[in-house]
């Protein structure tokens, strides 16, 4: 018996143990990296403030600050991911040992090589820990941080690579209907006025200012997208904060 004496890996929870397992959580670091995002968002407001055109000679800065802001971006996904993970892998263990006979003699063998496919939660947390995150290609700030050169001093300019700006183009298979004659208006297509809010469709890349928005949503839960040739219905659900044009806006308001 005693040459016998090894502990299987893994092991059934028992009832009584299950809120220790809830307790087990990751530290929420959302607020963390909101404010280290909005610290970076800052300082570029600061540079397009002091510097009326593209400061050539702070280039490392800007491209130092993206890189931050990348990484705050991973971590999100990260923590996303880990979360979401654990969640799983909680509930998983949870039915599993449900499941599972209690440990005895007899069964101590089938336990030992783990033929109730029990979920060894510890070694799966340190595999997932060295897993790539994917950021997220189409967070608003970082078609800001592409965007800089080339708004700097025109905001009205096109970005040749903006991941927005030519899904539109290639859905619609012809040019983007918010760039007229080469440069992109800085009023909302609705009314007319300059962008105060502006939201962009993710279903169709369209910004229109949430003013406009909020009235048109007051006649239903749906509504066409009010870019003449575009036609998409969208739920408020749909838009987000455009901040790209957010920030030409600001720019132009800036060099006035
Ligand atoms: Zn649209």
């Amino acid at each position: 018996m005693t040459s016998r004496l090894v502990l299987p890996d893994v092991l059934p929870i028992t009832s009584k143990r299950h809120d220790i397992l809830h307790q087990i959580t990751l530290p929420d670091l959302s607020r963390e990296i909101s404010a280290a995002k909005s610290s970076i968002q800052d300082s570029v407001i600061g540079l397009l403030s002091s510097y009326p055109k593209y400061p050539t000679d702070r280039v490392d800065e800007i491209n130092e600050l993206e890189s931050a802001y990348k990484d705050l971006l991973r971590m999100e996904s990260r923590q996303k991911f880990l979360n979401s993970k654990l969640t799983e892998m909680k509930s998983k263990y949870t039915q599993q040992s449900s499941d599972a006979p209690r440990l005895n003699r007899e069964n101590w063998d089938s336990f030992l090589n783990n033929e109730y496919n029990l979920i060894n939660v510890r070694k799966e947390w340190i595999k997932l820990q060295s897993e790539e995150v994917e950021i997220d290609k189409k967070d608003q700030w970082l078609r800001v941080f592409c965007a800089l050169p080339y708004i700097w001093s025109d905001p009205t300019r096109i970005i040749p690579n903006d991941p927005f700006e030519t899904d539109a183009a290639q859905e619609e298979e012809g040019e983007d209907i918010k760039v007229e004659g080469g440069v992109v208006e800085l009023t909302c297509p609705v009314s007319v006025k300059k962008f105060q809010s502006p939201m962009i469709s993710v279903k169709c890349h369209h910004t229109i200012d949430n003013e406009s928005l909020q009235s048109l949503f007051q006649q239903g839960k749906s509504i066409q997208c009010p870019v003449s040739g575009c036609n998409k219905t969208l739920t408020s659900r749909d838009f987000v904060p455009d901040r790209l044009m957010h920030i030409r806006v600001l720019i132009s308001e800036l060099r006035e």
